[in-house]
């Protein structure tokens, strides 16, 4: 009876209505709770969302499924009533203005250049081993060798994290390199996928709001938080109060910029977080098939992209007959100002440049995204500025979590996982 009078009074509000926000909200409802998700734009799903553009559907850019645990796998295949399409990776490497399987560090042997062979073979014999890694470059040698990481992992990272690798730290990152010392058959976390079989990737967290869609509020920017309150400021002026628990999904930075009564140490230290911005173009073609891969990497700095995968390779559900679609992912350094539409046209070059197109293909849907909070750095002073953020945030009572209010590299998966866990501390 106690509990039950405690269920009721309590009360939370969930700012983010991404993967993480409707996960903690759908958790909570079957837990018997009270709560409210604010979301800032028109529609929930967060960077798990898709858009319609000339009949091709294109997400965030890549948005696959893979699995680490069982609840996640049996949420989601629930959550899409089974409706998956199960993949087995198909992803070749740009290198020496060449192609060859991924991952780099296994298919090496493969490059018609035999002084590049050479030099990765030697490096793999010895690799730089050390007791304890510090940094991501150490990692990095200690794995893979000296000649590897010359030809792929330092060119292929320092283009995609935009800083040298001796300045972050060997861990967050490094769970998505294929590590050759696990001898797997299969290199990697992802050599097998998941996708929705009946659309894009909307359909994920589609299926998750509208269970909790009456308890969702939409265009509803949070402007501002009370922490002694517990009020949320919303919207044109609007207030929302009486939260016992309050769990946020933004980004980090952004959340300690809405705070208010934060302390200067805690600005300072949200404000020294490393991330990488990415821009990315979806481009429809009027040509089928046009790779036969699921994605490319590209580590050579004068190329723009690091990464261009094919949609229509997933599932053919995403672009009309007899065409074929993909993304290409450009990184940007934070804050750094660029031209769109200079990138944009690089872009076409350099899909020309490395074959992905031919000249006379043509473009008959195109987008372009900017993500402001893709990827966080590792950055060697990371663990000293969350543990600020952190400590404040207990502090406070704030439960952040997801992949940008944990500040951590983590997938759709996590994110459902990060909602449950947050809904049973709230
Ligand atoms: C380029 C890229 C590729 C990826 N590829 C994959 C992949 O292949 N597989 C995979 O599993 N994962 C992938 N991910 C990760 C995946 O997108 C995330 O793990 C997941 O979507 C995170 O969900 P979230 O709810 O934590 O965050 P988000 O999706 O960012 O949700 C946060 C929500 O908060 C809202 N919001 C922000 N500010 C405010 C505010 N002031 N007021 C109200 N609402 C606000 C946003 O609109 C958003 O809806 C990728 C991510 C990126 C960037």
């Amino acid at each position: 009876m106690e509990r039950f009078k405690l269920r009721q009074k309590s009360r939370t509000a969930i700012l983010g209505g991404g993967l993480t926000g409707l996960s903690a909200a759908f958790h909570l409802k079957q837990a018997g709770k009270e709560f409210l998700i604010f979301e800032k734009e028109e529609k929930a799903g967060g960077l798990a969302g898709s858009f319609s553009i000339n009949k091709f559907s294109f997400d965030y850019t890549g948005h696959f499924l893979h699995f680490k645990t069982c609840y996640g796998r049996e949420f989601i295949k629930k959550l899409l009533k089974n409706n998956l399409t199960r993949n087995l990776r198909k992803a070749s490497v740009f290198a020496d203005y060449e192609y060859i399987p991924y991952p780099f560090q296994v298919h090496f042997a493969k490059l018609k250049n035999r002084a590049i062979v050479a030099e990765c073979k030697k490096g793999l014999e010895k690799p730089e081993i050390r007791k304890e890694y510090k940094t991501f470059k150490e990692w990095l040698l200690g794995t893979s060798g000296r000649g590897i990481y010359k030809h792929f992992m330092a060119p292929y990272n320092e283009k995609l994290y935009q800083c040298k690798l001796d300045k972050l730290l060997p861990f967050g990152t490094s769970a998505y390199v294929p590590e050759l010392q696990k001898k797997k058959k299969n290199y990697g976390y992802n050599f097998k996928f998941f996708y929705p079989a009946g659309g894009a990737i909307e359909k994920l967290p589609e299926a998750l709001e509208a269970l909790v869609f009456d308890r969702t509020l939409l265009s509803a920017e949070v402007k501002g938080i009370d922490p002694v309150k517990r009020e949320i400021i919303y919207g044109q002026d609007r207030k929302a109060g009486g939260f016992t628990d309050i769990i946020s999904t933004l980004p980090l930075p952004e959340l300690i910029r809405l705070i208010k009564g934060a302390p200067e140490n805690v600005r300072t230290a949200a404000k020294k977080l490393k991330y990488i911005s990415v821009f990315a173009l979806n481009l429809g073609i009027g040509r089928e098939r046009i790779n036969k891969n699921h994605w490319l990497y590209f580590a050579d700095p004068k190329i723009s992209f690091y990464r261009v995968g094919f949609y229509s390779n997933v599932s053919r559900k995403l672009c009309p007959p007899l065409t074929s679609s993909l993304y290409a992912e450009v990184s940007i350094k934070k804050g750094e100002r660029f031209d769109k539409n200079k990138v944009a046209e690089k872009i076409k070059k350099d899909l020309i440049a490395t074959g992905v197109l031919k000249k006379y293909d043509s473009i008959i849907a195109e987008q372009a995204l900017f993500i402001k909070y893709a990827y966080v750095v590792f950055d060697l002073d990371y663990k000293k500025n969350l543990e600020i953020l952190r400590k404040y945030l207990n502090e406070i009572k704030i439960i952040s979590t997801g992949r940008y209010g944990g500040w951590n590299y983590s997938a759709m998966e996590d994110a459902i996982l990060d909602g449950k866990k947050a809904a049973r501390l709230s």
